[in-house]
């Protein structure tokens, strides 16, 4: 496995690589979820590259960047162990020639951001899709892989590629969550056990809204009062149902609806996401 940090020496070995490229873009801190990713790389694609990145550019002001975990030698191994061929772990300066308030951005439209996480978080979008559509063009990936924990970020991604006919296809993957239900993230290294247990309720109202669906008993009301009830301790940043397809908010719930939460915790103030398709 290759350890690569910066941008020449990744164009030369991507050219040296025979066959087909997965790419598994992530901010590090990896865990089972992003092991999960890697790992169907691995077994769609005769090479996987990963990138490591704590991309400041999709930061807004105020927000962790400075704190985000990072453990790159457990990531290395994580990653040499699922078979990964290499790594890109560049830093900002590398990544944008030290100048991250005078780049070519990529900004996905109006409709799609002024949403979810991208209304309390503006230009966070905007900083995932130039990050992206840079791995894009420097990996040459036939295939890039994306967790559905970060739904909105995946139907954007996706428009993005439609939108700009990027040459690749982007592969969706299921939420990893731990064996009581909690979605795994990397923010979860903020959590002490207090606040792990009181994170443990989002998951636990977006299975309630599921199992409501399947048994003809939920509405839109129904799920949001069920779900602040659980959050009381938390701070609910939102509860929203969108059309899975088009990522627009629906009135009434259907097989194609997925609720999503973003929700902070009391005492850490971690700001955790998840989402569950209703079917
Ligand atoms: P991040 O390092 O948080 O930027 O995430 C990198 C990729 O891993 C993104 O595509 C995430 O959606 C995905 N990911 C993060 N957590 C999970 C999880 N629990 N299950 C599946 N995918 C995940």
């Amino acid at each position: 496995m290759k350890v690569i940090d910066n941008i020449e020496e990744l164009k030369k070995e991507i050219k040296a690589l025979n066959g087909s490229i997965g790419l598994v873009p992530t901010m590090g801190a990896l865990h089972d979820g992003h092991k999960s990713l890697i790992e169907k790389s691995v077994s769609e694609n005769n090479n996987t590259v990963v990138s490591i990145f704590v991309n400041p550019i999709q930061f807004c002001a105020g927000e962790d960047l400075d704190k985000y975990p990072r453990t790159l030698e457990a990531d290395l191994k994580l990653c040499k162990d699922a078979g990964v061929e290499i790594v890109f772990t560049p830093t900002p300066e590398i990544m944008y020639e030290g100048d991250k308030n005078n780049l070519t951005l990529i900004c996905p439209p109006y409709a799609a951001v002024d949403k979810l996480c991208g209304k309390s978080r503006p230009g966070h979008f905007d900083g995932v899709c130039s990050v992206v559509a840079k791995l894009f063009n420097l990996t040459k990936a036939n295939k890039a892989y994306f967790g559905q924990k970060d739904a909105q970020q995946l139907f954007i991604i996706k428009k993005m590629v439609k939108d700009l006919n990027f040459d690749i296809e982007i592969v969706p993957c299921p939420i990893v969550r731990e064996q009581d239900g909690l979605a795994l993230s990397s923010r979860n290294k903020y959590l002490d056990t207090e606040e792990r247990q009181i994170a443990l309720n989002i998951s636990k109202a977006l299975k309630l809204a599921q199992s409501d669906y399947k048994k003809g008993i939920a509405t839109k009301r129904s799920i949001v009062d069920n779900t602040l009830k659980l959050l009381e301790q938390m701070d609910v940043e939102y509860i929203e149902f969108v059309d899975d397809n088009n990522f627009e908010f629906v009135d009434a719930l259907d097989d194609k609806t997925r609720v999503l939460i973003a929700a902070r915790t009391p005492n850490s103030n971690t700001r955790l996401i998840d989402n569950i398709l209703l079917k």
